[in-house]
């Protein structure tokens, strides 16, 4: 297989990143739902049960590793979003597919795999 970047490829890449920014919107509007409900104090005299019960923390830890997780989890896939809102950005232009850092052209395996990829496999950047 060439490794060429023909437009019919590029046109695939585009493709395949505008489904992926389709899908990171919609998690990170849920996500943040999510969180923005979760954020809601509980009301007075939750939780007195498990008081009697003697193991309050236990609900209260899992809340903040929950939120926490979401906090994460948002913040990942805002940052991938970004990272597909720039390449889509790039994508019409002839320096797309070459690597930032030394000019050369990115194997387009490579693009396939991540289209947002900006460096070669050589000294440059990520491996
Ligand atoms: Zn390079």
């Amino acid at each position: 297989m060439s490794e060429l970047l023909t437009p019919r490829r590029r046109e695939a890449l585009r493709l395949d990143l505008e489904d992926q920014q389709k899908m990171l919107i919609e998690e990170v509007y849920r996500l943040s739902q999510g969180l923005i409900h979760g954020a809601v104090a509980p009301p007075v005299g939750f939780g007195e049960g498990l008081l009697e019960s003697g193991s309050p923390k236990l609900s209260e830890g899992r809340l903040v590793a929950e939120r926490r997780e979401g906090l994460e989890g948002l913040d990942g896939k805002v940052r991938r979003l970004r990272e597909i809102s720039l390449a889509l950005a790039r994508i019409g232009r002839a320096d797309f597919g070459h690597c930032e850092c030394c000019g050369e052209v990115i194997p387009f395996r490579d693009l396939a795999r991540d289209a947002t990829r900006r460096s070669c496999r050589g000294g440059c950047g990520r491996a």
